[in-house]
């Protein structure tokens, strides 16, 4: 019954369910609050008071048949118009209302620009480790994602292998910075040079390579690090925005994609991706959240970073002392950890016999490593830490003390 293209994801889909299973199996056996679940990139920090605040206003004071109703398939103007001008003001672009595409998210939103610029049989590249639905959203296409290794020096793209693997059916390269999982920062460097070669090897091949820029990280960023602006750098580029984790509202699917006036074609470009909107079946992104976003832009509203920062600064501190490996994240909200073992999923299941729940790098195209989600409470983190001392003992790390 089940279609040939969607058997292999039911099967790929039990890592995440043995996953889930896993943490209620152990919440049943000690207790909710001794288990340490780090496997999931779902906000602990509540939406600004700006989102409730203005959900009440908007029900009280705009008209019910504009709130609840349909609109152009691209989203309301005055809310396209309120996110250009806020863009602008903060990078120095020049978008406006025809630049603005309203989304279901982050995930609808490169579902659009692929569909839109996808022809069966191109590639579209992405630098592990990367978001492991890209290969999903590629293939809903007919395209085939082409995986750059890592660079597990600092984890900036690993810019020469990617130059020797771009081909003329390249059409789009997917770039997420504050990345998932890292937690790395693109630096002004990298992006100067990945636009560099992508210039060239248009020009080379008589192509246009999109730059796609997945960007739900953006706001979160910490001790004052600048994430660049992509458009800045390379004018083939769309960005791909959302509000799931910068206003903390994952659940309410709301998004934008950025069609600057400098990619090719732009117009046709952005019409396309109206109707790709469309014929998704998403047709707009949802109304009453829309409303939301302008109002919390002009209200300045921003989720509580201080939170996050505390968490990354105490497990990072935390990690390291017992011995651990891994760099220090300067966006989003995650860590990669380096496994004391080669095979990072044994190195899981151990970590699980101690109550602590990780994702295995490999789910990243990165092996040897695993992601621990800090997007939890701070608690959570204090109480894990003896947790994560007594795995680190079990493969002989330690702090100098725990070695004497
Ligand atoms: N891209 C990356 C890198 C993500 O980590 C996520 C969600 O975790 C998404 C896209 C999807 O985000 P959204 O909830 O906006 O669809």
């Amino acid at each position: 019954m089940i279609s040939e293209k969607m058997r292999p994801l039911v099967e790929n889909n039990s890592v995440i369910r043995v996953m889930f299973e896993e943490g209620k199996r152990l919440a049943a056996i000690y207790g909710a609050e001794n288990v340490y679940d780090f496997s999931l990139g779902n906000p602990n920090v509540a939406a600004p008071p700006e989102v409730e605040e203005s959900i009440l206003e908007i029900l009280r004071e705009e008209d019910p048949t504009f709130v609840h109703g349909y609109m152009s398939n691209a989203g309301y103007e005055d809310v396209r118009e309120t996110i250009a001008h806020s863009l602008n003001e903060r990078f120095g672009t020049n978008f406006g209302v025809s630049n603005i595409l309203m989304t279901v998210g982050a995930a609808s939103g490169l579902n659009i620009i692929l569909k839109t610029i996808l022809d069966p049989g191109q590639e579209v590249m992405a630098f592990a480790p990367y978001f492991v639905e890209y290969g999903n959203y590629v293939r809903n296409y007919d395209g085939k994602l082409v995986v750059v290794s890592p660079n597990t020096v600092d984890f900036q793209p690993n810019l020469e292998e990617f130059a020797q693997k771009v081909t003329p059916r390249t059409k789009a390269v997917i770039i997420n910075t504050p990345n998932n999982p890292t937690g790395v920062v693109y630096s002004d460097e990298t992006l100067k040079k990945l636009a560099e070669i992508l210039r060239k090897k248009e020009e080379e091949f008589g192509i246009t390579i999109v730059l796609i820029s997945d960007e739900p990280y953006r706001e979160l960023a910490y001790d004052g690090v600048v994430v660049p602006y992509v458009t800045k750098y390379y004018a083939d580029t769309v960005i791909c925005y959302s509000y799931s984790k910068s206003l903390s509202l994952p659940g309410e699917r709301i998004g934008y994609l950025v069609i600057p006036d400098e990619l090719q074609d732009s117009g046709a470009v952005f019409t396309a991706a109206t109707i790709a909107n469309r014929v998704l079946g998403s047709v707009n992104a949802p109304s009453l959240m829309q409303r939301v976003i302008k109002r919390c832009i002009e209200k300045g509203a921003s989720v509580n970073l201080e939170a996050y920062d505390r968490n990354r600064n105490r497990l990072y501190e935390g990690l390291k002392e017992c011995g651990f490996s891994c760099i220090r994240p300067e966006g989003a909200f995650y860590l990669f950890v380096q496994s004391p073992v080669a095979d990072e999923k044994e190195f899981c299941s151990k970590a699980s016999a101690h109550n602590l729940l990780l994702v295995p790098g490999s789910s990243f195209a990165c092996p040897g490593y695993v992601r621990i989600a800090y997007c939890v409470s701070y608690e959570q983190i204090e109480r894990s830490l003896p947790a994560f001392r007594a795995l680190a003992r079990e493969y002989g790390l330690g702090t100098v003390e725990d070695k004497a």
